[in-house]
């Protein structure tokens, strides 16, 4: 069997193709300004994100106006394909693109699309995402954050944590309590905040995995005031819009965790002379076999993500989001602790930027993110067991 796409949709891949023949970003320019956190827009990052939103590129599956050109949901698969295979960031911001900006579509006032949506995909502002807390992660709905309505304003007050590129973004996508009396899902709702406004105070979480670049954040809000028109959607109907904002990363992950697994898998196999080089008989084949499991692997998450694909394509459910996010951030860890471990010292050195590179430590450390953020693996195993194989609830 020989799976393929249709013509129409390699021809739009080529004319995708002949754009970055053009217009991508040479790796003089990214070498130039490493990116430094997940909210950070070096210039010619920002140049990118606006060629690709004024050329139609930036989200092909949204009308012209909002930077596609209603591509449909294969088109978009090959175009993401493409990305990855060439290496580029469709995004420096991903938070913003994949959550804050469809989620303001979505729900956000006219003023907060223009004011907030627009210059997020244009490349002029980026936005981090304000959910996690010292004792609500999995559990969300526990957060504590208050936002208590004060005639035209709202006043803020709470901490934040895990906050990815706060200390770059310019406003945050905050999850707040409006109502302590209901239900807590029931109470919750979303407030955009300047990052630059008196009483917000941004911390920096050293990492193991890029010292040199940490991403992770607190932010701690003490009595923090915006206007009333920054609450998004309506009051207290943030959980709902938590979900559609999340639905929206995971769209993208469980697509994108395919290529690049792929892309990983071919750059092992690139060095696999140089580090099968010294090994005995016997380590040498215990190496192929890791190499032959990887490459099953990687082939099975392919067959998966189609079939779950397809599924999505007709409008249906697809179980296959949650199965896809553990098997392929698992098989990712796989590969990168497979690498280190043959590359062993020579995985020392260090990289640029935040980059990673197969073989590397920096690499190893990077995919335990993977299994934790976006729902850890343990939360998509009870997703699984609950809603895939009908088992009773815990
Ligand atoms: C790289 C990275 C970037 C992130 N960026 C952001 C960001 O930008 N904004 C943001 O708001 N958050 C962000 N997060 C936070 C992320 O959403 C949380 O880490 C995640 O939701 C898990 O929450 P927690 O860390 O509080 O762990 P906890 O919820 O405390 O869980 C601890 C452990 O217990 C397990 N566990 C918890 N509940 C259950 C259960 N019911 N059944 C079985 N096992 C359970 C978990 O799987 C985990 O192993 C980021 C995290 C990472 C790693």
């Amino acid at each position: 069997m020989k799976l393929r796409y249709d013509d129409d949709v390699e021809r739009f891949r080529g004319q995708f193709q002949e754009w970055l023949d053009e217009n991508q970003p040479t790796p003089e320019e990214m070498e130039s300004a490493p990116v430094r956190s997940s909210a950070h827009r070096p210039p010619w990052a920002r140049r990118w994100a606006k060629r690709m939103f004024d050329d139609g590129w930036l989200v092909p599956g949204w009308p012209p106006e909002l930077g596609g050109r209603n591509a449909d949901p294969v088109e978009t698969l090959v175009y993401l394909e493409e990305l990855d295979n060439r290496g580029i960031p469709r995004t420096t911001n991903p938070q913003g693109l994949g959550i804050v900006a469809p989620s303001l579509i979505d729900h956000g006032s006219e003023d907060q699309i223009e004011c907030y949506a627009m210059p997020l995909l244009r490349g002029d502002l980026t936005a981090c995402l304000g959910m996690s807390e010292p004792d609500a992660g999995s559990d969300l709905a526990s957060l504590k954050t208050r936002a208590v309505f004060d005639g035209d304003s709202i006043v803020l007050n709470g901490q934040k944590v895990w906050t990815s590129g706060a200390h770059d973004a310019d406003f945050c996508f905050m999850f707040c309590r409006t109502d302590p009396d209901v239900p807590k899902h029931q109470g919750i709702s979303i407030v955009l905040v300047p990052m630059d406004a008196g009483g917000v105070t941004v911390r920096p979480l050293m990492e193991i995995v890029h010292p040199r670049f940490p991403d992770l954040n607190e932010v701690f809000l003490d009595d923090v005031t915006v206007s009333a028109e920054n609450l998004v959607g309506a009051l207290n109907n943030g959980w709902r819009m938590a979900n559609d904002s999340l639905a929206h990363e995971r769209s993208l992950v469980w697509l994108m965790s395919v290529f690049g697994n792929e892309v990983a898998l071919k750059r092992l196999l690139e060095l696999a002379p140089e580090l099968l080089g010294d090994l005995g008989p016997l380590e040498r084949a215990g190496a192929i076999d890791d190499f032959v499991g990887l490459h099953v692997d990687v082939l099975a998450a392919r067959c998966m993500g189609y079939r779950g694909f397809a599924r999505y394509v007709r409008g249906g459910t697809a179980p296959e989001q949650a199965l896809m996010k553990v098997y392929t951030s698992e098989v990712r860890q796989r590969l990168a602790l497979v690498a280190a471990e043959l590359a062993g010292p020579a995985g020392l050195r260090p990289v640029s930027g935040r980059d990673t590179e197969v073989g590397t430590q920096e690499d190893f450390f990077s995919t335990f993110a993977g299994t934790i953020s976006a729902g850890s693996s343990e939360i998509q195993r009870n997703i699984i067991a609950d809603r895939v194989l009908g088992l009773p609830r815990s």
